[in-house]
């Protein structure tokens, strides 16, 4: 409980509780309302919960169960008679069921045919909220703007996910700026989670099979809007210890651990559709983590409808469509065959094939016995449907796959593309909204994925959207001040320094933000291969420049690790002070306060390895002006006028040269582009070329990288011809 409440509550403690709602009533919506994630998306109701405890809600992680158990009925009410929120109370509970029975959604009339036979959504990572941590980076908020978009449009959709009790590592510097990783267990009665119920009433339990004896799973439920988010979680009764600690990491163990954790998503995941009595009409494999779950639905098929293996492949793949996520050939698991046959051992002895025969379907090469067995082979064969996530990655996904298909050109080899998009109403500020409200068609939010409306920010006065996004800024840097004093107080640094921190960075300084994992591959150290070049450009006496910084590193990736601490360790260089930050521990939460508040947004990856990014997508939305290689979702975006591009999109066989060149066209691109167009003022202070470009993105590519316009592509494109329905053909 904070001071601040001791106080309210002492003094109206002899106050009536309200009247026009019960405590108990009150306390009852307020919970309904935190049990469905819509609440995340809708700023009214995430300012509600803040304003029950505004220095709380920050330190409970914007996590509304958590801070509303600190409350009894009695309290909250006073509470809420406090601060005037009983109606703001009925009114949201309203609009949540209002939302929740809709029955005029675009699905309804674009996608009949899914009816009841929903999309099963798989994917091993869900990033929904920063109080949920059960993902890690780009995939899982990813999947969770899918699901998000699945919800708004009504497509008939169930995501399927694993329970991670531990999620993914809390990162912390030490004096040295190393990364410091620990894994915090998640309070289980603060998430909106419960137990799945089968048919009976009764909470699910699957039992997964292997050589080396039986993996159990409970099915937990999360309500994601109108969409049910089912996790996997092995820490249940009847499991050996270890296998109870096997769900409680996000990519955290080995091999073994790897492979029992995507049996469990796929195999595990489809048993519980089962248990659940969910007919799914597709499977959607989002990466090839859950690739093995097809397996267990051929299972199904052979046994209950009596069918030959071969005729439940081809019926199982006909309704499964795949979406591989990146070039990087790390990034697709591969596993040697005992660990193959150890998991997955006693399904095929169901399945009726040999040992050679199952690890055939994860090789490209099938009578190669040294070829480990790959998940995202295994995915291919598996589905009709497959896709990139941008055109770029289109082309590299054919190329790097097409000895699957070699009797076919490259061209011709079956894997299309559609877009990745972000979740608008999780990205866009809430002031921002406000402003599009002013000047939009009302009804425009349920138009977000259309490129009608978004023309419209071009009748937005210059001035306000200049002031809208200052304001934002202003927002951000606070939340910079306020974290990075916070780091330097923990690692007890010297009262000079944290007040350096509470005064770092200008708002009226032109300001970039890098946020992302700290793949090597993403060269977050690019800006500083020229020490000297980049210091002349940050300290411009009249146009200086300042640069934010936030990013994990995979526990394992050394050199990941050396490029966060090079970067933090720029703070003690006199040529840097002040005008580079690092701030700690990259989540929604901190990606949220970046992509709202800054200038440029920076993205610099070693083409084409960036399949397609979302992060830069997130600050369209908000006016943000993207400076970028021509990778990903940037390639087919970029149209000269709504945004920055960084060389030409051309590489070089050797990768230094390649570094070398796109530092070049970086310092280039800052020097004679962004940094003489954003300080170009007219009389009324205003950068009117800049502002234009701010509305150019906004225009060109707010509609087009929405999570609503990749959802009704994949419904289009794949969902429905999976479902049996007619489709549109992929290109
Ligand atoms: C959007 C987002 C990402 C994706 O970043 P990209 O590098 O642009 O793909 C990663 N992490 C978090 C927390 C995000 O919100």
């Amino acid at each position: 409980m904070s001071q601040v409440d001791v106080a309210i509550l002492a003094e109206s403690a002899s106050q009536p509780v309200p009247s026009e709602m019960g405590a108990e009533a009150l306390y009852d919506k307020c919970m309904t309302l935190a049990h469905n994630l819509w609440w995340s998306w809708h700023p009214e109701v995430n300012n509600l919960f803040r304003d029950i405890d505004p220095i709380r809600w920050r330190q409970v992680d914007h996590n509304p169960i958590a801070l509303l158990r600190e409350f009894t009925p009695e309290r909250l009410a006073v509470r809420a008679s406090e601060m005037v929120l009983h109606s703001r109370v009925n009114y949201a509970y309203r609009r949540l069921q209002e939302y929740l029975t809709a029955s005029n959604t675009w699905a309804s009339t674009n996608a009949g045919v899914l009816g009841a036979r929903p999309v099963a959504y798989f994917s091993a990572e869900f990033g929904i909220h920063e109080s949920l941590p059960i993902y890690s980076g780009g995939l899982g908020v990813l999947s969770g703007d899918h699901i998000k978009s699945a919800s708004g449009l009504g497509v008939p959709l169930v995501g399927i996910g694993l329970y991670y009790s531990h999620g993914y590592f809390k990162q912390q510097l030490d004096h040295d700026g190393y990364q410091r990783e620990e894994y915090i267990e998640t309070k289980v009665q603060n998430l909106p989670i419960e137990p799945a119920l089968g048919p009976d009433g009764e909470p699910i339990t699957v039992t997964i099979d292997t050589r080396d004896g039986r993996l159990l799973a409970r099915v937990q439920l999360m309500r994601v809007g109108r969409v049910k988010l089912y996790l996997l979680d092995c820490n249940v009764e009847g499991n050996r210890p270890e296998d109870r600690e096997l769900t409680s990491r996000l990519y955290g163990g080995d091999e073994r651990t790897r492979i029992r954790q995507e049996l469990v998503l796929g195999v595990g995941g489809v048993k519980a559709l089962r248990a659940l009595n969910i007919t799914a009409g597709v499977f959607h494999l989002n990466e090839g983590h859950s690739a093995f779950g097809p397996l267990e639905a051929i299972r199904q098929r052979m046994k209950e409808d009596g069918m030959s293996f071969d005729n439940a492949v081809r019926e199982v793949a006909q309704m499964t469509c795949f979406t591989t996520h990146t070039p990087v050939p790390a990034g697709h698991d591969r596993f040697d065959g005992p660990l193959v046959e150890e998991h997955l051992g006693p399904l095929r002895d169901q399945l009726g094939i040999s040992y050679d025969q199952l690890m055939g379907l994860g090789r490209v090469n099938v009578n190669d016995n040294n070829e480990p067995f790959c998940m995202t082979v295994l995915g291919l064969k598996l589905s009709r449907k497959a896709n990139a996530v941008s055109s770029l990655h289109g082309h590299i996904s054919r190329r790097m796959w097409q000895p699957l298909w070699p009797e076919r050109a490259e061209e011709q080899v079956p894997i299309g593309h559609i877009t990745n998009g972000v979740h608008v109403p999780s990205w866009l500020a809430w002031q921002m909204s406000q402003l599009y409200d002013r000047h939009f068609p009302a009804g425009w939010m349920q138009k977000i994925g259309e490129p009608g409306i978004w023309q419209n920010i071009h009748n937005v006065d210059p001035g306000e959207l200049w002031e809208t996004h200052n304001a934002l800024k202003n927002l951000l840097l606070a939340f910079v001040r306020r974290r990075v004093s916070r780091q330097c107080r923990r690692r007890g640094e010297s009262d000079d320094i944290i007040e350096a921190a509470r005064n770092l960075l200008d708002p009226n300084v032109l300001t970039i933000g890098f946020g992302r994992r700290f793949a090597t591959y993403k060269r977050a150290n690019l800006l500083f291969s020229d020490v000297d070049r980049i210091a002349a450009i940050l300290n411009d006496k009249e146009r200086p420049v300042q640069i934010i910084y936030a990013g994990k590193a995979h526990p394992k990736d050394e050199p990941g690790k050396r490029f966060i601490q090079q970067i933090s360790n720029l703070r003690h260089d006199s040529a840097f002070k002040g005008r580079v930050a690092f701030i700690e521990d990259y989540d929604i939460n901190v990606c949220r306060h970046f992509v709202q508040g800054v200038d440029v947004w920076l993205n610099n990856p070693r083409r084409p390895l960036e399949a397609s990014g979302t992060s830069g997508q997130k600050a369209v939305l908000n006016g943000g002006l993207n400076c970028s290689i021509l990778d990903g979702w940037w390639a087919e975006a970029f149209d000269g006028s709504n945004g920055f591009s960084i060389g030409n999109g051309s590489v070089h066989v050797d990768d230094r040269i390649t570094d070398r060149r796109d530092a070049e066209g970086l310092y280039e691109t800052l020097e004679q582009r962004v940094i003489p167009i954003y300080y170009d003022r007219d009389r009324d202070g205003l950068p009117r070329h800049w502002i234009k470009m701010m509305m150019n993105s906004i225009s060109t590519s707010a509609w087009r990288f929405s999570s609503h316009r990749m959802v009704m592509d994949y419904t289009k494109h794949a969902y429905l011809e999976a479902a049996g329905g007619l489709s549109v053909k992929m290109d």
